[in-house]
């Protein structure tokens, strides 16, 4: 089965973006997955096709309508493969983790809904059990950035999406720890050498100062990574 994204968005002029080029692209145009985007401006009522109202209790900005919401989400539910998440791109979400992608990118796709203004009516959240996931502790404009972001890092799971699978093992999370540092020619730049080892030849020798920085670089840079590792 495909994996399928389907993105609901009041700006379906801003996909494929970045899906569009490079690996995701080539696997887009190949068949390897499927990308549809639903206009939630489709769903609208009335003959402006308002989609948003102002905050009930006050405040600034706007919100996106609940029945609007509801009625795209369900559209894309009548196509979506059984086991198919409904995600809510939110920076109040659960932040979006490389165990997370695997898992997801293992599931037949995504429903992803994308916020705009000040974010959705909570009461679609809640009837319609949509999880919220986030890209990341910052603000975003709105959703469809963090869409394409979740959907890239899916997609390069895909099998048959990377060129080289075997990257995939040893790139930073897969074990839990950051990668280790990449040189390549030349040999000499500005002064500056590449590692006597990793020129030895000595598959055991370099496979033991890879594991080496990468300890050493999730130490100090992440030393929450470090912490979790540790307790397994
Ligand atoms: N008022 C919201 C808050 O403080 O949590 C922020 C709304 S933001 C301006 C508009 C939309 O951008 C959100 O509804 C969400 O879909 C998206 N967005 C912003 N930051 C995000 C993040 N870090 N991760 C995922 N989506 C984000």
């Amino acid at each position: 089965m495909t994996w399928r994204a389907t993105v609901l968005t009041l700006f379906p002029e801003m996909f494929p973006g970045t899906l569009g080029s490079s690996l995701a692209g080539k696997a887009l145009a190949d068949g390897k997955w499927a990308l549809e985007t639903i206009d939630i401006r489709d769903f609208a009522t009335d003959k402006h096709r308002s989609v948003d109202d102002t905050p009930a209790g006050g405040g600034a900005g706007m919100v996106m309508r609940a029945d609007i919401a509801a009625a795209a989400i369900d559209a894309a539910r009548v196509n979506a493969a059984p086991g198919t998440p409904t995600l809510y791109l939110s920076p109040r979400g659960t932040p979006l983790t490389q165990d997370r992608v695997r898992t997801l990118a293992q599931a037949p796709g995504a429903i992803l809904l994308c916020g705009r203004f000040e974010g959705i009516d909570q009461r679609v959240l809640d009837a319609r059990n949509v999880e919220e996931v986030s890209i990341g502790d910052y603000v975003l404009s709105g959703g469809e950035l963090a869409a394409q972001v979740l959907i890239d890092a899916c997609v390069r799971l895909l099998p048959g999406v990377a060129g080289n699978e075997g990257s995939l093992a040893e790139e930073s999370f897969a074990s839990g720890l950051l990668e280790y540092p990449h040189y390549t020619r030349p040999r000499e730049w500005e002064g500056r050498t590449i590692p006597d080892v990793l020129l030895s030849g000595d598959h055991r020798k370099i496979a033991e100062w890879r594991r080496e920085q990468a300890e050493a670089l999730t130490k100090t840079r992440r030393p929450d990574l470090w912490a979790k590792l540790k307790r397994k």
